[in-house]
């Protein structure tokens, strides 16, 4: 199949990601067919064909295959070896499946970023064999897999609670790594397109609490050094990698001007949804692009200096669908919000975001505004 004649995109992932490429793929005049396990997830209502199934349930991705030109992921919750049975999955997969090999657990992504000499907090592997406790506090143990959003990441604060956490865990094989104290938590969105052209997005700052990310500000007050080494460590890795598609890279700053990559997405990511409205091309276009096999353009910010992006976390088990605070946020001057049609809201689940473009001079306002945003969404005082 030539790049040329893409036309049928198949997506594993039904979430809020995919649900988000809608308008590019009908911009570029590409049908998504989306794996997911429930049809009342976000990507259902805007896919033009679904297949109800588990992200990891491999025979319905042989079942896509025959249905699409080429296959990417929202989700990297995926049977990478299943997948490598499935007929033509040299060419189907975009990323190809070498390329996420390393990467889908979180002490092989580490090992992998120090092999190729990537600056990396200090880790190990925590497992039966390697049982020693971590000699320093506070330490961060991580899920090997299928941790988000916080979810399997735990910082321990003294050893007793170290002993206690893994003893409740069953004592499982964990990531076992420093805790970076970080000035500021970073990421960069990059994308490679079929040709190995790469398309780098403004470093951001990204703002976690409780391991959550709450808030994005792009692009981030830094120095062009640090840019520029965030950005060689993008193409780099793109590159090692032979990606087709876009990945987000997450890094730690220090006081110092020291960076360390903390994690790799390999897919579209919260840290790049700012492009949706900030960007002539959004990172969903940009990664449709790649996967298709389209030229890429280097990303502009459109109109703005800059923007603030601000999660619009759930905070109560409910199904309410919040038009009224929803139609509030939307009244901030230069906001856009984003509701991704869940059908309950549970503490701590991405319902939606909001995004406002910064005019010259505004990019200092950004934290204000997202306390303001905070402020009408979680009904407190900014
Ligand atoms: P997830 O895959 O769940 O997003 P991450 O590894 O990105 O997990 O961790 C989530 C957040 O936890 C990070 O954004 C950061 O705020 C915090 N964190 C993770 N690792 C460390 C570390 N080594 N030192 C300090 N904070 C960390």
């Amino acid at each position: 199949m030539s790049d040329r004649q893409i036309q049928n995109v198949g997506i594993i992932g039904g979430g809020q990601l995919a649900w988000m490429m809608a308008d590019a793929a009908q911009k570029l005049n590409l049908n998504l067919i989306v794996q997911t396990p429930h049809p009342s997830d976000p990507a259902a209502s805007i896919a033009d064909r679904v297949i109800l199934a588990p992200i990891d349930d491999a025979a319905a991705t042989a079942q896509l295959a025959a249905l699409c030109d080429v296959i990417t992921f929202e989700n990297e919750f995926i049977d990478l070896e299943a997948l490598q049975a499935i007929a033509r999955q040299d060419t189907i997969f975009r990323p190809r499946l070498q390329a996420l090999a390393p990467l889908l657990d979180k002490y092989d992504q580490r090992s992998y970023f120090k092999s190729l000499g990537l600056p990396v907090p200090d880790f190990r592997l925590l497992d039966e064999e390697n049982p020693d406790p971590p000699d320093r506090f506070p330490a961060v143990l991580k899920a090997r897999r299928h941790g988000y959003d916080g979810y399997g990441t735990f910082i321990v604060k003294s050893q007793e609670e170290f002993s206690q956490l893994w003893e409740r865990l069953n004592r499982p094989s964990l990531l076992l790594e420093e805790f970076v104290p970080f000035e500021k938590e970073l990421a960069i969105m990059a994308a490679r397109g079929a040709t190995g052209e790469i398309a780098l997005y403004p470093v951001v700052e990204t703002q976690q609490e409780k391991e959550v990310c709450r808030r994005v500000i792009a692009p981030a007050d830094i120095s062009p050094e640090v840019s520029l080494q965030v950005s060689a460590i993008a193409q780099q890795l793109l590159n090692r990698l032979e990606v087709i598609g876009i990945f987000g890279i997450e890094l730690f700053l220090t006081r110092d001007g020291k960076i360390s990559v903390n994690e790799i997405a390999p897919r579209t990511h919260n840290s790049g949804h700012y492009t949706l409205d900030a960007c002539d091309i959004s990172q969903f276009e940009m990664h449709l692009r790649a996967v298709a096999g389209l030229p890429l353009a280097t990303p502009q910010l459109t109109n703005c200096e800059g923007a603030v992006m601000v999660n619009l976390l759930g905070y109560e088990t409910s199904h309410c669908d919040y038009a009224e605070k929803r139609a509030k946020l939307a009244e901030i001057p230069n906001a856009r919000v984003h509701w991704y049609g869940k059908s309950e809201s549970r503490p701590g689940r991405k319902l939606g975001h909001i995004t406002v473009l910064l005019q010259q001079g505004e990019l200092e306002k950004a934290n204000a505004i997202a306390r303001r945003v905070e402020a009408l969404w979680y009904s407190r005082e900014p």
